[in-house]
This record gives structure tokens, sequence and C-alpha cells, in this order.
């Protein structure tokens, strides 16, 4: 099929325009690079990074060896150690360039960086820009910086659609329009790409996560072959804001600490017999508490009434818009809330370079994994990884050249003609969240991974194929994974084994192997999703 084919005469391309992809853009320089943002850069109200505040062993005290120690302990056995160490280490680094790019980072009375606590942290550790304002204000002063360096080619509007190989290395990109997915494809070529697309939330109806973190950075590296590491991995925020939106607000765990309460819809109390800790209990027990109380037919609702006073829209401004928006009154009713996919552990398996196993291929942010979430992640921890592979990655292309890629093929999706795309992803969201999502179960995971399969093999656009190959990753992770650990909870084994006390690593081949092996046993119904 002919092409528009762009040449980047052997030079580096960065997938993503997010905190990973920026910064690494920053970091290449004057190196030449080219930067494909899925909207014009900066008009994407800033990402899934927007209220995101950073973790970084600054203050007084504080040890980049404590902090990893925090890494170690939340991750269910899985994290590696020296991976943990490396990124605590770095992260004062990291904070020096954000200084640089001009970052007014919040200081206390005497001038010195100010540091907040946050759940799973034994020390004062976050970082913050104007309370919730860190993410936008960092995505900001590199969108800035990255505007005001000549040597970022940026082409805006574009995704990129699947991964280019030849010979078992990179060789180019596939890119539609984002306005307009049914134009025809535009080839990149490329001999050394950076994924740095995002994470995987949109994959689920309950999410926290805006729609561009979809997992096709994810899916593209999968169907060139990359393995892919701790796909089962998924941390879902315990109180998102059931309101009808998408995506779900977060409702602070802060207003938790202050009193707040969690209440089904008969106003029982539902974590008083779960943990001693009740409502402050961890992310994974509360999430867990929410949702046996919603299939439960009983609902869940934060109780913030004997909390919030009139001062809540200056206090909790995104939770009072929401509330505003789903004419809720949070100081008279309880707010309606549902745990929702918030992050993921797992990602294209990287290195502590940041080197993928595809040769010329590397990937950094929430599509990678890093080995240093393991089976959950801390918070404040995501931006640091962000930022700190971003700057490895640069520093391992330093030096090397390229040669101009050869001649580029596209990759076909043989889409049945009329498809009608949004249908189908509806379906695939809601069945990631019904049966994959907090509480799993090793049928239910069965009939959805039949059902992915199935999408991922006739899906309408290249979009829900692609979407449908990260869900596969997922699910048959989830599925193979029979016990307990860190953010994975299946009902049917309750318990942490010692027999998988290792980390994933698979391939989208090993994924389809399991879903044809479970369509083809008898059991293996249709998949039945609950709700959204
Ligand atoms: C509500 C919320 C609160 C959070 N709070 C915190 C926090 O306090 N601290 C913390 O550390 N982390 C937090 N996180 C997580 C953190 O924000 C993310 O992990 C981080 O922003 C990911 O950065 P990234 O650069 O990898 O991806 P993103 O910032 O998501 O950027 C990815 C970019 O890639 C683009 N893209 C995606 N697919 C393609 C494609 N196929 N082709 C081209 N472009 C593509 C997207 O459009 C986007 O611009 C939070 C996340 C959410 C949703």
């Amino acid at each position: 099929m002919d092409h528009d084919q762009i040449e980047t005469s052997g030079q580096v391309v960065i997938v993503g325009a997010g905190v990973a992809g920026l910064f690494c853009a920053l970091k290449l320089a004057p190196r030449p690079v080219t930067l494909i943002s899925a909207t014009p850069l900066g008009e994407e109200a800033f990402g899934a990074t927007m209220q995101a505040d950073i973790a970084a062993a600054v203050a007084p005290g504080d040890s980049p060896e404590s902090h990893a120690a925090d890494m170690i302990a939340a991750g269910g056995g899985l994290v590696d150690e020296d991976a943990a160490r490396a990124l605590a280490r770095d992260a004062a680094a990291a904070i020096e360039d954000l200084l640089r790019l001009g970052l007014a980072f919040d200081r206390d009375h005497k001038g010195a960086l100010a540091t907040s606590r946050a759940a799973a942290h034994s020390a004062r550790r976050i970082l913050s820009v104007r309370g919730d304002f860190t993410g936008q204000a960092i995505v900001a002063a590199l969108v800035q910086a990255v505007r005001a360096t000549p040597s970022i080619r940026l082409i805006e509007g574009h995704v990129a659609d699947a991964l280019l190989t030849g010979n078992g290395a990179v060789r180019g990109l596939q890119l539609r329009r984002t306005d307009d997915p049914a134009a025809a494809a535009v080839l990149l070529a490329a001999p050394a790409v950076v994924l740095a697309t995002g994470g995987i939330g949109h994959l689920f109806a309950a999410t926290t996560n805006p729609d561009h973190a979809n997992g096709i950075g994810l899916a593209i590296a999968a169907r060139a072959g990359a393995v892919i590491a701790d796909p089962e991995f998924v941390q879902f925020h315990p109180t998102a804001m059931m309101t009808g939106h998408d995506p779900a607000p977060v409702v602070s765990e802060s207003l938790r600490g202050l009193g707040a309460i969690l209440i089904n819809r008969r106003g029982q109390r539902f974590m008083l017999p779960r943990h001693p800790l009740v409502d402050l209990a961890p992310r994974d027990t509360v999430a867990r508490g929410i949702m046996a109380e919603i299939m439960a037919g009983r609902g869940a609702f934060l109780d913030a009434r004997d909390v919030l006073d009139e001062d809540v829209a200056e206090r909790y401004p995104v939770l009072h818009r929401a509330c505003v928006a789903a004419g809720l009154d949070p100081t008279r009713q309880p707010i309606p809330v549902a745990p929702a996919a918030h992050f993921h552990m797992g990602g294209i398996a990287v290195d502590a370079r940041g080197r993928t196993s595809i040769e010329g291929l590397w990937a950094a942010g929430e599509v990678a994994a890093t080995a240093t979430d393991g089976a959950n992640h801390i918070a404040g921890n995501a931006l640091l990884a962000a930022l700190v592979f971003a700057g490895r990655i640069a520093e391992d292309l330093s030096g090397r050249t390229f040669a101009g890629a050869p001649g580029l093929h596209d990759v076909a999706f043989a889409a049945p003609a009329g498809a009608d795309a949004t249908p189908s992803e509806r379906t695939l969201r809601e069945i990631m969240t019904s049966q994959v999502g907090v509480i799993r179960e090793e049928e239910r995971l069965a009939e959805a991974i039949v059902a992915i399969a199935r999408m991922e093999r006739d899906g309408g656009s290249p979009n829900v194929r692609n979407m449908a190959s990260a869900a596969l990753l997922i699910a048959t992770a989830a599925w193979s994974r029979r016990e307990s650990r860190g953010a994975h909870c299946r009902a049917d084994c309750p318990a942490e084994n010692p027999s998988f006390a290792q980390r994933t690593m698979t391939t989208l081949a090993a994924a389809r192997e399991i879903a044809d092996d479970l369509a083809a046993r008898p059991t293996a119904r249709q998949s039945r999703p609950l709700s959204a």
C-alpha cells in the first residue's frame, strides 16, 4: 500500500509528550530528536500528570535508603532492591533538574524545600508546587522548555498505532492523525524509538486516568514482540467519585484522615470489621472493602458531611467541581465512591537504562515496568521514575549514532467493513472493570480473556485492537497468578503463595496462547460484564 513516509535521518523518535517524553527530549538536546504529541503540545489538560506530586528524599533526616526501603516494603516481595535504591538515589538530581527549569516548589519558612507525608512513606518526602498544582507546573515548565529548544522537531496531532521492526530491531513507526483515525497511515522511519505513552487506566470503565492512558503504547511494543513485565499489577484508587464522570475524580484520602467515613446504602460502616484502621486501612484493603459492598448491591459512599463546610470549593476544588456537575452537595449528602484503575505497576520490561528487549526500543514513564514497583506502588514515585528513567535513556543514547532506516511496510489491521469502534471499546472497558478489576476470580478471568481475545482478533479499529492487546496481557497474567499479592487480589486464591514470588515476564504470543487454550476448554463461557 502507498503511504506518506517521513524521514528522520537516523534521529531518535520519542512517542508521547507527557512528563517522560518531554524530559527525555530535553535531556537529549542539542541532539536532534523528533517528538510525537497526540495533541497540540500542552493542550491535553496536562494528561495523567496533572494532579501528581513527586517523592524525593531531600528533607533533613530522610535518606535514599529509607525511600528505597519503603518501595521494597510496598512491592510484595517483587521489587528489585538495587533498582529501588538507584531510583531513590537519583531523585535529588531529578529535583535539581526541575529547579533549573524554574519549578517553584513550595518552601518552608527557612527557605528549604517543603515536604509532606503520604501513605506508605516513612518520612516527609512529597514535594509540591502550590499544593496540588505540582504535575501541572512540571508539565508547563517542560512544554515551555521544549518549545524553546530548536533541536526538538515536533509532530503534533498524531498517535502511533504500530511499531515497525525488521530483523528483530526497530525500523520505525506507523502514525495516524488523532482527529481522524480512518485517515491513511503515515510511516515514520526511525532506528531508535523511545516509548513514553503513559498508562492503561482507560482500559477500565472506572478509572481516574484520562482517555489517552489507553495502553496503546504498551500494545504496539507487545505486538512487535517486546517482553512485558508484571501486567497484572494495577493499582485501584479506592475512592473515585462515581457520578458519571470519565475519568472519575479522585476523592482525596485526606478527607478520611480528617474524619470522613465510608458507609453503605444502609448507613453501615462496612470497614469496621475489615481492618483495625477502619477507613484509613491501606489502599488495597479499602478498595476491596468498597468493591465487596458494591458487588453485594449495598453501594459505597464517603460521608464527609461532618468534615466539609462552606469553604469546600476553596479547599477541594476538583471534588467541588465534580459534585456541582453531578448536582450533589457533599456538605449535605454522602458522595458515591468506587475503586477505579489508577496506576499500572506493569509495562514494557526495561533494564536500568530504560532498554527494552527489542533493539532500538527504549521505554520511560508509566508505560515502562522498571522493577521499582513490584506488586504495588507508593505515592509520588510515578513522576520520579518517569523523570529518572527518561534521563537515563538520554544518557544511554548519547554518543550512539544510527543509520537512516530502510523503506518501511505498513502494519495492516484488517478491520471488518463498517465496524463501529465505539461499542467495542465500551464493552472492553466494562469487561475489564467487572472481570479484571479489584477482585478477580479464575472463571470470570477466563471468560474475560476469551472475549478480549476475540476483540483483539476482530475488533473494529486499530485503537480497539491495540487496547484489546494490552487488556489481554493484563487479564492473562491475572489469570496465571493464582495467588493474591500486592494490588492483585484473587477471591479464589486469597493468600500469597511463595511459589509465585517472582515477577511476571510475558509476551503477547504467550497471552494469545493462554486465550486459545481457554477458548478450546468446554468451561469457557461467553463473557458477561456485570456493570460499568
Ligand atoms: C488522578 C491522578 C493522580 C496522580 N497522582 C500522582 C502523584 O501524586 N504522584 C505521582 O508520582 N504520580 C501520580 N499519578 C501518576 C502519574 O501522573 C503518571 O504515572 C505520570 O504522569 C505518567 O507520565 P508519562 O509521561 O508516563 O505519561 P503521561 O503524562 O500520561 O503522558 C503520555 C503522553 O503520551 C501520549 N500518547 C499515549 N499514547 C500515544 C500514542 N500511541 N501515540 C502518541 N502519543 C501517545 C498521551 O497523549 C500523553 O501526552 C497520578 C495519576 C492520576 C491519573
